[in-house]
């Protein structure tokens, strides 16, 4: 009797430590889990059109703002840029009067030397000129500097190689590509794991929608944001674009924001 009680005991005994341990297995692939969603979902990036070239990012308190032009009253209503970036020195990306008129004292401005040249007195909080190739580590986020310029033989005086900057972000866990004004170069062709690209397509400043898809097809970012698509002879046609690069590669997510209120 003694016996049969104390195996009915082994059993519970077993039993419990079986459904503990059933338990631990069960918590320890739950964090796992968890873990591998930290790492490899990356955190959303509010991205906010304003026009044209102009865009602000955001990731949690990190706020940056693109080529920001045309006066403040577009970002009245935007937190204040952590971060400015500025790709080049044509007026749809520069604006001497728009940076005066914004309170950048705690700001990081980003520019290439072309545009540091032109930079009248500003009160920020630090000026960074970057050159072509250059990566840079803030705080928050890590920057570096791809070249944006033209190849058809008839646009090359629009951006000579090495003036001005297109951009790859790393943010939230994300790469996001800045193309800035540039053609179908081979570093954009060459760009790796790219989350987010912003790809301009106009004419006769920057490229076709035909050059821009097959670039896009080439370096296959998660998702691509046609942008700077408004050209002397009016807007490029973006659905083209979207249909051109569906085709191909349906994986490629094409986002259409309003960049022409
Ligand atoms: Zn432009």
């Amino acid at each position: 009797m003694k016996r049969a009680l104390f195996i009915a005991a082994l059993n519970i005994l077993l039993l419990c430590s079986c459904k503990n341990s059933t338990e631990k297995v069960v918590e320890m692939a739950s964090e796992t889990a968890n873990d591998m969603h930290k790492t490899t979902a990356p955190d959303s990036i509010n991205i906010i059109p304003i026009n044209h070239a102009t865009m602000i990012l955001a990731h949690k308190d990190v706020v940056i703002y693109v080529d920001p032009v045309g006066g403040t009253e577009a970002f009245a209503e935007q937190e204040k840029p952590n971060y400015i970036l500025i790709t080049d020195i044509h007026g749809d990306h520069f604006d001497v009067k728009t940076l005066q008129a914004m309170t950048l004292d705690s700001t990081i401005l980003v520019v290439p030397k072309a545009v540091k040249v032109k930079l009248p007195e500003l009160k920020v909080k630090n000026l960074v000129v970057m050159k072509n190739g250059d990566t840079k580590k803030f705080e928050d986020y890590a920057i570096e500097a791809i070249p944006m310029y033209n190849l058809r033989p008839e646009a090359l005086k629009f951006h000579e190689k090495g003036r001005g900057n297109g951009y790859v972000l790393t943010l939230g866990g994300q790469r996001i590509y800045i193309s800035g004004d540039t053609e179908d170069i081979p570093e954009m062709r060459q760009l790796k794991n790219i989350d987010i690209a912003f790809v301009c397509m106009n004419l006769p400043y920057t490229m076709t929608v035909e050059s821009a898809a097959s670039a896009v097809l080439d370096f296959k970012p998660n998702k691509v944001y046609p942008y700077h698509f408004r050209g002397t002879e009016g807007m490029s046609d973006v659905n083209q674009f979207k249909s051109l690069v569906k085709k191909e590669n349906s994986d490629i997510e094409v986002v259409q924001l309003e960049w022409y209120k």
